[in-house]
């Protein structure tokens, strides 16, 4: 078991972007919160094979349809390619 990765959650508000924490709508903030800690958890567990590290400044954004766009730094690409098999 890992630790849950913070995941920093923005939504489109019209042609806004706004932190979760700024939404009105409590049921949207409750599942997009759901999403990303679901994704936190995920992130928990990967790893780069080469430098041993995680993700970091991990961002997700949702857009008006409710897609999420899951953006992070990480150290190099074999750390992207762990994290697509994961997410
Ligand atoms: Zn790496």
């Amino acid at each position: 078991m890992g630790l849950m990765i913070p995941v920093r959650v923005t939504v489109a508000v019209g042609r806004k972007n706004v932190a979760l924490e700024d939404v009105q709508n409590q049921k949207v903030v409750s599942a997009l919160r759901q999403a990303s800690r679901d994704v936190g958890m995920s992130l928990a567990n990967a790893k780069c094979p080469v430098h041993d590290k995680g993700p970091t400044n991990v961002r997700l954004h949702f857009d008006s349809a409710g897609a999420g766009d899951l953006k992070y730094d990480s150290c190099c690409e074999k750390l992207g390619e762990m994290i697509a098999k994961l997410v």
